[in-house]
């Protein structure tokens, strides 16, 4: 199996259409029973403690896996790819970059593909073809994800970890739209849900473990994962370019920003969970966040992979009693 490392999101179909499979090293980092380990390997090797703890972990996880080479995104997503490639390269781990380009300027997002596209030695036919396949595979999550807000017959976390994994496809689309088709057919046959609050989580997927499950124990259901979704691609597209322009997660915070009050509306959201990564220039989104969307906020920061910690835990539980209390009072 010839493995190619991806950093985010990035253009699947065309490493598919060269045969090679994309693993995301996200998510094969904090899937792994040694992901706190992985964090410390990195600190071990060199990486500063105030260096992101996804950059460690994907550090670490990518020379654990044996992964050979990486495509990484330069322009769109995190300035620390930048010297993480450099790094990358020192351990002979062959880098390959990929930007989403600033300002969605669609000759621009074609000159990006297409060089992504010379790299692989694959054209826009064979990649149309994957892009067709795939897309089948992503109706299906957003199937799940209407399953989980119109429904409600999935949960938050289910909804996260199934949208999470469509960045690589679990490195096996045939596989990955089977475990849809059964947890679907699963999903349909049970009784609705019924919290009280509804909640949306937006910003990186959190690194800490037990978000979702917490929040529904207290009466509250997540039922929007803002990235995740849009790893699933939503929005569509009539091409490769128009696909990945749709995409809101690499631009500017404005196409974000609608999507994420449309959704608001749609999906009845009473607040949102704004999760932030230490030492993440993101961070600083929470203010725009804070100043633009009219529903009660609540901004959780975590460092590490591991449960989540008691302050957060009843920061949390506030959250959810105060939203409570406000609509009981509009009651
Ligand atoms: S959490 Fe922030 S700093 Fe860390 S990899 Fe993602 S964008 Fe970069």
């Amino acid at each position: 199996m010839k493995r190619v490392g991806i950093t985010t999101t990035i253009p699947s179909e065309i490493i598919f259409a060269a045969g090679f499979v994309p693993v995301d090293l996200n998510n094969i980092f904090v899937t792994d029973l040694k992901r706190s380990s992985y964090i410390q390997d990195a600190e071990v090797a060199g990486f500063p403690r105030t260096i992101c703890g996804w950059i460690k972990g994907m550090y670490s996880a990518c020379l654990d896996h044996g992964i050979g080479r990486v495509v990484a995104v330069t322009q769109g997503d995190c300035s620390n790819t930048h010297v993480l490639m450099e790094i990358f390269r020192m351990r002979d781990v062959e880098t390959i970059p990929f930007n989403f380009p600033f300002g969605r300027d669609s000759e621009m997002m074609a000159r990006s593909l297409k060089l992504l596209m010379d790299y692989f030695a694959v054209d826009e036919f064979q990649t149309e073809k994957w892009r067709v396949k795939l897309n089948r595979i992503r109706a299906k999550l957003h199937e799940i994800d209407r399953m989980t807000w119109e429904d409600d017959k999935v949960t938050g976390e289910e909804n996260h970890l199934l949208l999470v994994s469509s960045s690589d496809f679990e490195s096996d689309p045939a596989r990955f739209e089977s475990k849809l088709d059964r947890f679907i057919k699963e999903a349909a046959s049970r009784e609705p849900m019924d919290h009280p609050v509804r909640l949306g989580q937006i910003g990186i997927p959190p690194i800490v473990e037990g978000l979702h499950s917490f929040t529904e124990s207290f009466g509250a259901r997540v039922v929007y994962n803002e990235v995740p979704r849009q790893f699933a691609m939503p929005s569509g597209g009539e091409t490769l370019v128009e696909q990945y322009l749709l995409y809101t997660y690499p631009y500017d915070v404005g196409p974000r920003l609608d999507d994420i009050a449309e959704q608001i509306r749609l999906r009845k959201i009473d607040g949102i969970v704004h999760y932030v990564q230490s030492f993440c220039h993101r961070q600083m989104e929470d203010l725009i966040f804070r100043e633009r969307l009219g529903v009660p906020i609540l901004t959780i920061e975590g460092d590490t992979p591991r449960e989540l910690d008691a302050r957060t835990k009843i920061r949390i539980e506030s959250f959810i009693r105060m939203i409570l209390d406000r609509k009981e009072a509009v009651l």
